[in-house]
């Protein structure tokens, strides 16, 4: 590799850029699917005193939704893709969510996965998936993950009432935390990729 002294000239205009990407504005009554179906403790520091969060992950996640959102344009499949819904249950708080892609039966989820094979999806993206299938009133939520290889793994469900109300109470529980600052409990199973670690733990990270 050749080196020399000359300092970049785009790597801060990027830093600059990811910078103000990754500020979010948040609206307190309003709280995003996405947000209730990781750790809702990390969702907690995310709104009340958040890091930048610019990774390969992230980069990787939105480049993805914005590429097939294109080509979806672009070869003119008449398909909804990336809308926002905002859900009013009647509850103190409305729930925003934003489904990938929703056809007449059912509403499908992209993700990438570093893993190679993907043999069961995970939990979080069924509960997101299935959620935005309910309220659509769609019968089925479909998942599909794009391999480190290129390779696809799907996987196709009914929809689940359970698995509704159990992100609507995950909702509640965030809501009301963050009105009255009490940190939700920690959920160890998402803490091995968490930013937060530090702040949650007082400790450092030892995985
Ligand atoms: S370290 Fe673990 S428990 Fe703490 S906020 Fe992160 S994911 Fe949640």
């Amino acid at each position: 590799m050749i080196t020399c002294s000359i300092e970049s000239k785009f790597k801060p205009i990027l830093e600059e850029i990811l910078k103000k990407e990754s500020e979010r504005e948040y609206v307190e009554n309003l709280i995003e699917v996405t947000e209730c179906t990781t750790c809702l403790r990390r969702s907690y520091y995310n709104r009340k005193s958040p890091v930048t969060r610019v990774n390969k992950h992230v980069i990787e996640g939105k480049a993805i939704h914005m590429y097939f959102e294109q080509l979806i344009k672009k070869y003119e499949y008449n398909i909804e893709s990336e809308e926002e819904y905002i859900v009013d249950f009647g509850l103190p708080f409305k729930i925003k969510m934003r489904p990938d892609i929703v056809m007449d039966d059912r509403v499908v989820d992209i993700k990438t996965t570093d893993r190679e094979t993907v043999f069961m999806s995970d939990i979080e993206h069924e509960l997101q998936a299935n959620f935005y299938a309910f309220v659509l009133d769609k019968r089925y939520y479909e998942l599909i993950y794009i391999t480190r290889g290129g390779n696809m793994s799907v996987f196709v469900s009914e929809v689940n009432l359970d698995m509704f109300e159990e992100v609507l109470k995950r909702a509640e529980l965030l809501y009301n935390s963050l009105k009255n600052n009490v940190e939700p409990s920690r959920e160890p199973k998402y803490c091995k990729y968490c930013e937060y670690f530090h702040r949650c733990y007082k400790q450092k990270k030892l995985l």
